[in-house]
């Protein structure tokens, strides 16, 4: 699987629509200071679910949308789109190509879509869950990460080598099913009351 796309539209700083293509193999992104090269990483993060401002370098997630300049209006959307290539089937969805966005307005409406089809945040996580390309896995290495996981606990540092053999999902689904137990255990028990209280 490899990132072939990245289209942004009043994402940040980039106020007209734009497009980036990744080939196979590497990709170097050149600038001056400030000409927006974290924001393109900032924009993959985004839609892949990341939920704090502060990780995006902003105080509130309205700052993501486009805050104006000089000759340009703020813009009221912010629009970005991920197209990966999953021709080995990495992600568990029917598709040699796949589509990813997420849309946030001013007045805080945001929406997540997985080929076009808006969805929930839950089914974005899910689809890529084991790949690494979470926003706390391995795919987007920022700047001090690699100090971090060196300095992190060996507990902590697990989880990166449970996301890299694919546990992550497994541990979660195990999570869930646990959840529905307990609740079905407190139903029955409710239930086992309610007979007693008939007989
Ligand atoms: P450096 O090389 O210094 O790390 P960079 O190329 O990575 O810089 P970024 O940090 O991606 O640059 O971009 C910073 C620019 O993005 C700043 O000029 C900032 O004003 C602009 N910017 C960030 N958020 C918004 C926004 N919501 N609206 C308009 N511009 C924004």
């Amino acid at each position: 699987m490899h990132l072939k796309k990245i289209e942004m539209h009043g994402f940040k700083s980039f106020a007209e629509e734009v497009k980036v293509e990744f080939e196979p193999n590497i990709t170097a992104v050149l600038g001056p200071n400030g000409s927006g090269k974290s924001n393109i990483a900032d924009a993959i993060r985004w839609v892949l679910g990341e939920q704090s401002a502060k990780s995006l370098r902003g105080s509130k997630m309205e700052d993501v949308i486009f805050a104006g300049s000089s000759q340009r209006k703020p813009m009221g959307i912010a629009e970005v789109t991920l197209t990966l290539d999953n021709s080995n089937g990495q992600l568990p969805i029917d598709y040699n190509e796949v589509t990813l966005g997420r849309r946030v307005t001013r007045s805080g409406k945001s929406e997540y879509l997985i080929n076009n089809s808006v969805c929930r945040l839950k089914d974005i996580e899910e689809l890529i869950m084991g790949t690494g390309l979470g926003t706390e896995a391995y795919s987007i290495i920022g700047q001090g990460k690699v100090d971090e996981i060196l300095s992190s606990k060996a507990t902590e540092r697990r989880l990166i080598f449970e996301e890299a053999a694919g546990i992550t999902k497994h541990k979660q689904r195990k999570k869930e099913a646990s959840r529905k137990l307990e609740k079905t255990e407190q139903d029955l028990n409710r239930v086992n009351d309610i007979i007693g209280e008939l007989e």
